[in-house]
């Protein structure tokens, strides 16, 4: 078992990340999986959840003319317009029952300041409004961030960014996660991780570890 200073920090296993879900992930529920597989290994487990107004700013229908997948300028920048997904309280923004961790301690809910998107776990993307996540993790002595799930190069790459921003050794486990891969947004995003210092693993690399 991984001590409490490794969390497993699973991203946005939601329904309506999954396939035929609102904003279906291709290959999401591939996922689940992996996801319980760590978790088994690791006793600090932290999930995140999307978890958005039915007004939110990130979605298209809330845009005159707005278009699925166009993008629009915000206040703190350009933002990609999304189908609405993951409105607070319905059945597509419930976690996925598939998941076999009771043993999470903290589920942190993101998006739902409506004037601003999150894609990360740690700072919503004003990139000024922290979620409390840090000082969580801080807190409870977190050393090492292992970020998996939806999606690899939106919310898990985003989240794992900042855990290396914040100061905490950051990893993507690229085979518990599914990419949306928008215009490239997937080899862009293993750049960008890869500059800034988080490491890319896959599942029996991360257990591999945890043996040695
Ligand atoms: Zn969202």
């Amino acid at each position: 078992m991984r001590p409490s200073s490794d969390v497993l920090l699973v991203v946005d296993v939601q329904y309506d990340f999954m396939p035929g879900g609102a904003l279906a992930v291709p290959y999401g529920d591939e996922v689940i999986a992996p996801i319980n597989r760590l978790a088994a290994h690791f006793s600090h487990v932290v999930l995140t959840q999307d978890w958005h107004p039915a007004n939110h700013a990130s979605f298209a229908v809330n845009h005159p003319g707005g278009q699925p997948f166009s993008r629009a300028h915000m206040p703190y920048g350009e933002q990609v317009l999304w189908p609405a997904h993951c409105v607070q309280g319905t059945q597509g923004a419930q976690l996925h029952e598939a998941l076999d961790i009771a043993h999470a301690r903290l589920v942190i809910r993101k998006g739902h300041h409506a004037n601003v998107d999150s894609y990360s776990a740690f700072v919503e993307a004003d990139r000024t409004t922290p979620t409390g996540l840090t000082g969580y993790l801080r807190e409870t002595g977190v050393k090492r961030v292992y970020c998996c799930g939806l999606a690899t190069d939106y919310c898990v790459a985003w989240t794992a960014l900042d855990a290396r921003a914040c100061g905490f050794e950051a990893f993507v486990i690229e085979d518990a996660s599914r990419p949306i891969d928008l215009d490239g947004s997937l080899e862009a995003a293993w750049l960008q991780l890869t500059d800034l210092g988080v490491e890319r693993l896959l599942v029996d690399e991360v257990l591999g570890h945890a043996l040695a």
